[in-house]
């Protein structure tokens, strides 16, 4: 689950992370008022979207200006002419896709004076099952341009949960980022206290782009993105608190409420299958065969007949669907009981749109029949291979 960056920054407040003053507004008013209150002389106003990329991003909309979603405002008019330009209007940036992602809140920050901006990331890396430190004196910039151009500017290191953070990574990141003295021992608190944090709240990734030295001397984090482990959700209930469902997927918040591991993609094959691994195989032989799916569904080991609806009717309302792909291979999850779902979802929802069902595993035979007694027109298929030829023929000869 991500969370915006003002939100980001003032969980990192709580472990003492230094961060820069500011408020989150929804319109102009609260805008100018936020902006008094800050009282200047430099703020700064910066689109609130869960991606990155933002400084350098272009509004769809000519009426809100040739500037990107951050921009330095000198005076309170100035603040509130930028923050009028960009609420309610599309920010298109590397990580929002051509669609871009419209702009509803705007953080209004203290200016910072700004003397150096560092790369500093926190992730999980699956290599070591450990909490990575990623450091670079490249900040600003596109980390992944600085990974592919420049490796040896990149300094990576992992914590060992037995020991937990130590005073010699905050060592190594100071060495890395060519700091010394006062700002070393700063550098020093700061990485113990971003990795607290991190476990703490089971963060996934926490990104700080720029960390930068201020011309007074100070490390602080001017950018905050992060992401935390949706499997630990349940024990943060603060953490839920913070969620924007406007910045998500209408149909994966659906998936969700039915604990369905759902993910939209941008394909035309709708795909109902149980089983990560199995999923995986399915979204491959489609695009084997030449289309692209329209999403991951996992519908799970154990799943009812209304799981199996609900899952039936979340595919159904993606307009790009243009054909259905049920792939069950039965284990622990019967094969009539899919029947059962998939029929009753057609009859709820209508089928506009081919569909074929591959069934395989425990009550296979009862599931076939019931599939055929329905009298609805479906496709059966009897192996991954067929089910997936049949589905792309089927999407293409409507075409
Ligand atoms: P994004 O990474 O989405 O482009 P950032 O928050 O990193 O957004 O902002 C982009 C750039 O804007 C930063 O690299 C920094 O140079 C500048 N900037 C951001 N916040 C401030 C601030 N409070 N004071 C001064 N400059 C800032
Ligand atoms: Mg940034």
């Amino acid at each position: 689950m991500n969370i915006h960056e003002y939100q980001a920054k003032a969980v990192l407040k709580e472990f003492g992370v230094p961060v820069s003053r500011g408020v989150a507004v929804f319109s102009a008013d609260e805008a100018e008022k936020a902006a008094n209150e800050l009282g200047g002389p430099l703020w700064v106003v910066k689109s609130q979207i869960h991606a990155g990329g933002r400084g350098k991003g272009k509004f769809k909309e000519a009426a809100a200006g040739e500037k990107g979603g951050v921009r330095l405002a000198k005076s309170v008019d100035e603040v509130k002419t930028f923050v009028s330009q960009m609420l309610g209007n599309t920010l298109v940036t590397i990580q929002t896709g051509p669609a871009g992602k419209q702009v509803n809140r705007i953080y209004i920050e203290d200016g910072s004076d700004i003397e150096k901006e560092f790369y500093l990331s926190l992730l999980v890396d699956r290599a070591t099952s450990r909490v990575s430190f990623v450091v670079s004196t490249e900040g600003g910039m596109d980390i992944e341009e600085v990974a592919h151009n420049t490796p040896e500017k990149i300094v990576s290191f992992s914590v060992d949960p037995a020991t937990g953070i130590m005073p010699h990574h905050g060592r190594t990141v100071a060495k890395a980022l060519g700091l010394t003295g006062d700002l070393a021992k700063q550098a020093n608190t700061v990485v113990a206290q971003l990795y607290t944090a991190f476990v703490a709240k089971d963060m996934e990734m926490l990104e700080i782009n720029p960390l930068i030295i201020t011309t007074q001397g100070q490390l602080k984090a001017l950018d905050a993105k992060v992401s935390f482990d949706s499997n630990s959700l349940y024990r943060h209930p603060d953490v839920v608190a913070l969620r924007d469902e406007s910045e998500e997927d209408a149909k994966e918040i659906e998936a969700s409420k039915y604990d369905l591991a759902y993910i939209a993609l941008d394909g035309t094959i709708g795909c109902m299958v149980n089983g990560a691994g199995l999923a995986m195989a399915t979204l491959d032989i489609i695009k084997l065969y030449g289309e692209e799916p329209a999403n991951f569904l996992d519908v799970g080991g154990g799943a009812s007949e209304e799981k199996v609806t609900a899952a039936f009717k979340i595919i159904t309302s993606d307009p790009n669907v243009k054909g259905i792909l049920v792939n069950i291979f039965g284990g622990i999850m019967k094969c009539d009981v899919i029947a059962r779902g998939v029929i009753a979802a057609v009859k709820a929802v209508g089928l506009q749109v081919p569909l074929v069902v591959r069934l395989e595993g425990t009550n296979v035979e009862e599931g076939k029949t019931i599939i055929r007694e329905s009298g609805l027109n479906v496709i059966p298929a009897d192996d991954l291979d067929d089910a997936a030829q049949k589905i792309v023929n089927a999407v293409k000869g409507a075409r």
